[in-house]
């Protein structure tokens, strides 16, 4: 920060803004003053300008004058969240004693820090998506993630040997925020780390805080245990550094208790299929390539939840898909269950719809930043259970069922529905909110305030008779509270006792003692009221808090159910079939659709296709057909269907056998890829790379066109490598989706045995070409390139040179050598070289040129011919 001035001269209120400031310098400071949050220096201008709020300054006549910006007090919840969700910090320093009472400066404090992930707010939330704050941490040779949302209280952990793998989860993870060790020695891995996240908000926190012992006693005393055995890690040393970090850096910015996280859920890598960020992207499962929204991603399709934490669920369901078979299938069970009993369906689904947000509601009142609506909302959620367990003992599914005594809840919503109007405001400091009935004091209280109403009719006529002046008023105003009020020709006939307060023009303004009296009386009712009413409110509170835990678990129940009825639902609508599950490898899938693709087509119906995988025959299929034959979507609808089936849903085929697969990976061609800006050659080797490094036999891999971001002979050459590789992994292969232009990769098939060819479909009619949609067995030779041209539009002179010049090219033997690969680096399990056709590689020739050149014995004349000559060379290309 730039302090110019010297200390000494500042005012008692820099130096106390310059104090609090220095122990929060990541962040921006509102310091209130007033009705205002101001903000000075750097702070002032960044936010300035992040907020469109004029720059003034404090000190305008000084040297140096201090830039300062403010906001109202009141309205700061909103510009808050706007520095937010430009990734600022903002710590919150309030005046923390009466401004009358105080002595000389008014003390002040940071009550709060508000992080990008650490937000409680629903307005700077989103309903259905988890809101996760990071930590990641290395001890010995392990590395950890902890993650919380702390508006629901999702606290989890995760370990692994693996560096890479661990960072992949970070990613999967999606946080807003993260927070690594200020560590020197193990930089790297943070670097790298740090690298893949790109853009996400990331603290350092001195490495201190990530210690082993520190953390373990952090987390044992915030769940009140002696051990972390009852959740799984207390043998991960890393994932107790992690997660301790974390829970720190909480109770650091948050300054309360945190008590809704009460506790932690240790889980495995290796449960779940794996498929890597690249991939969930590729295969647009939660967001549209183009348009970053959910629109058009698998989730669009199959979330049909009803409440925010089911739609949580939904997404964290979609990716973690999982690995064993009994979970899956128990999935299944209640899927299927569920998708034939469309009535019940229904009014479950209805039920459904009045549940609010439990996680989070129950997270607000434990962190004591709800208000009356909330515990509405709350009560209207738990009015529905005994609805939902009584509809649902219809199902047998256990997933459905919840063996937990729900009596507690049903009194909970009994004691707010008692306590609560109906029509409570949304502040919790003016009354207005409990029911009359509930509370003896407070309905004496109110009758105070109501009757002195009907007093103050009667004192005005009483008064009327005893002075004989008709007119006389009583009135109430905020400068003198109630009076008299007589018309000047009448001011001759008041009583003594009135003591004359204000004249006006035409009347005159008087208190006594007794409307003084009676003023206490009222006046100090409404305000005991409130007082009253927001101490019962908190009581209220305290009764919703002491069972949240109970609240929690039946979030998470009905999260659970909210998933399958979405997912059964999906399944009626769309006529979904249940898939089989194997462990042999085999993959059938009869009459199989896009689940996306299906719905967004226009005009066209979509044409279901058979694709059948094994790992004995079937093992990498060549896919070859023109441009927008269809390629990529067989290819991605394959790898969407068995994420489905071990998410736990039915699937778009007429019928369905998935192997269980342990991880997809998915590698789409550098010009298929729309994030633009990524599509370098070296991101796609680097892809690739990742595949052969990570496949295994039960995995599934899909490349659309690899080796497309080249020259056509190192593209083709890398394809075939990779292909082969593949196939030989660990003696046994891996099941390999491979969509091509090179018509070359047919050659394959001939040489190993697992290959298969396939083509999907076109029909010639009369030089032009017509999409049939249909993956057939066989490879294509003609690319129909020319055709699809025309049917973008491209002008029919540029169509026909375009032939002639492919009829140059195809019978030049000049322009088309015969290219064959090193002879001594046999190819294919039979070797021997393979005989490519490939386009002249100009620049091979222009570099043979150039090697056989021997500088040192060239006259300067014959080098600069041939530099001239090479020139030319290169401009006809
Ligand atoms: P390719 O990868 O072969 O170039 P795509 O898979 O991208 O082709 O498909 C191109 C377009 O064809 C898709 O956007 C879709 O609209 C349509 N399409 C693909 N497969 C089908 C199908 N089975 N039925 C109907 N339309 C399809
Ligand atoms: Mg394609």
């Amino acid at each position: 920060m730039r302090v110019i001035q010297a200390k000494s001269k500042m005012t008692p209120m820099m130096q106390q803004y310059l104090a609090i400031k220095g122990q929060h310098r990541d962040a921006i400071l509102f310091y209130r003053m007033g009705d205002f949050y101001e903000m000075f220096f750097e702070d002032a201008e960044v936010a300035a300008k992040a907020l469109d709020i004029t720059l003034t300054s404090r000190n305008k006549n000084d040297e140096v004058p201090v830039p300062m910006c403010g906001v109202p007090y009141r309205a700061a919840q909103a510009y808050i969240g706007r520095l937010i969700a430009g990734g600022h910090k903002v710590a919150i320093c309030d005046q923390v004693e009466d401004p009358a009472a105080a002595k000389g400066l008014v003390k002040r404090e940071v009550v709060r820090v508000v992080t990008p992930g650490m937000i409680v707010e629903d307005a700077f939330l989103d309903e259905k998506t988890h809101n996760f704050i990071l930590a990641v941490a290395q001890e010995r040779d392990r590395y950890a993630l902890a993650s919380l949302d702390i508006s629901t209280g999702t606290f989890r952990v995760a370990e692994s040997e693996d560096a890479r793998a661990v960072a992949e989860e970070a990613l999967r993870i999606q946080p807003r925020e993260m927070i690594l060790p200020d560590a020197g020695e193990q930089r790297s891995f943070y670097e790298q780390l740090r690298r893949r996240m790109g853009e996400t908000a990331t603290t350092l926190v001195d490495a201190g805080e990530f210690r082993y012992a520190r953390s373990r006693r952090r987390l044992t005393d915030q769940f009140a245990t002696v051990s972390l055995e009852g959740f799984g890690c207390e043998h991960l040393r890393a994932a107790i550094c992690a997660a301790g970090a974390l829970l720190g850096y909480v109770q650091e910015t948050q300054r309360q208790k945190v008590a809704h996280i009460g506790g932690v859920e240790t889980y495995y890598l290796d449960s779940f299929l794996w498929l890597d960020d690249m991939s969930c992207r590729n295969l647009e499962l939660l967001k549209n390539l183009r348009t970053g929204t959910r629109q058009g991603t698998l989730l669009g399709i199959l979330d049909k939840s009803v409440t925010p934490m089911g739609g949580r669920l939904m997404r964290q369901w979609l990716r973690y898909p999982l690995l064993c078979a009994d979970g899956i299938t128990a999935r299944l069970d209640a899927v299927e269950e569920a998708a034939m009993a469309h009535t019940l369906r229904a009014e479950l689904r209805q039920h459904l719809k009045s549940v609010y947000d439990l996680e989070r509601l129950g997270s607000k009142v434990s962190m004591g930043q709800c208000n009356a609506r909330d515990l509405l909302a709350l009560k209207e959620s738990l009015q529905q259970l005994p609805a939902l367990t009584a509809r649902l003992a219809d199902f047998s599914s256990h997933l459905f069922s919840w063996d937990t005594d729900t009596g507690p809840l049903a009194d909970l919503a009994a004691h707010i529905d008692d306590a609560i109007r109906e029509d409570a405001p949304v502040t919790i400091q003016e009354g207005g909110m409990i029911k009359p009935g509930f509370h003896d004091g407070l309905d004496a209280l109110i009758r105070v305030s109501r009757d002195g109403k009907g007093w103050l009719v009667r004192l005005e006529s009483e008064e009327r008779a005893r002075t004989g002046i008709g007119s006389l008023k009583v009135r109430y105003n905020k400068v003198f509270g109630y009076y008299i009020e007589v018309s000047k020709t009448h001011s001759k006939s008041v009583p003594v006792h009135y003591v004359r307060k204000q004249t006006l023009v035409n009347a005159e303004r008087y208190i006594t003692d007794e409307l003084k009296t009676f003023e206490n009386e009222v006046m100090g009712a409404e305000e005991k009221r409130a007082a009253l009413e927001l101490s019962l409110f908190n009581g209220v509170r305290e009764k919703v808090m002491a069972l949240n835990p109970l609240i929690q678990a039946a979030a998470g129940w009905i999260a659970r159910i909210d998933c399958l009825l979405s997912f059964a639902e999906t399944a009626a609508l769309n006529g979904y079939c249940r898939p089989g599950l194997n462990q042999e490898g085999t993959l059938v899938i009869e009459d199989g659709r896009h689940p996306v693709v299906e719905k967004m087509i226009a005009g066209e119906r979509f044409v279901p296709n058979t694709v059948r995988m094994d790992q004995k025959a079937m093992q990498v299929l060549v896919i070859t057909g023109p441009n927008m034959a269809g390629k990529s979507t067989v290819l991605r609808q394959v790898a969407l269907l068995v994420l489905m089936a071990q998410a736990g849903s039915f699937v778009p085929a007429a019928t369905a056998e998935i192997p269980l697969t342990d991880r997809i990976f998915t590698r789409v061609g550098a010009l298929d890829n729309l994030s633009a800006g990524q599509s370098t050659f070296m991101v796609e080797m680097e892809e690739t790379a990742n595949i052969l490094n990570n496949a295994t036999p039960r995995s599934l891999v899909i490349l659309d066109e690899i080796g497309r971001g080249t020259s056509t002979f190192d593209g083709l050459s890398i394809a075939w490598a990779v292909a082969e590789y593949l196939h030989d992994l660990d003696g046994q292969g891996v099941k390999t989706l491979f969509a091509t232009h090179y018509h070359e990769l047919t050659e394959l098939a001939r040489r190993k045995r697992r290959v298969r060819n396939f083509n999907i479909a076109v029909k010639e009619w009369n030089d032009n070409i017509i999409f049939l949609r249909k993956l057939m067995e066989g490879g294509t030779n003609r690319s129909y390139g020319i055709q699809v041209a025309r049917l973008a539009g491209i002008p029919e002179s540029v169509i026909k040179r375009s032939k002639k010049i492919l009829f140059l090219i195809e019978n030049d033997e000049h322009l088309a050598p015969k290219l064959s690969d090193n002879a001594d680096e046999p190819v294919g399990e039979k070797g021997g070289a393979v005989q490519i056709d490939l386009f002249q590689s100009g620049e091979k020739a222009i570099v043979d040129k150039l090697k056989a050149l021997d500088v040192t014995r060239m006259t300067p004349v014959d080098a600069l011919n041939a530099l001239d000559d090479l020139c030319r060379k290169s401009r006809s290309l």
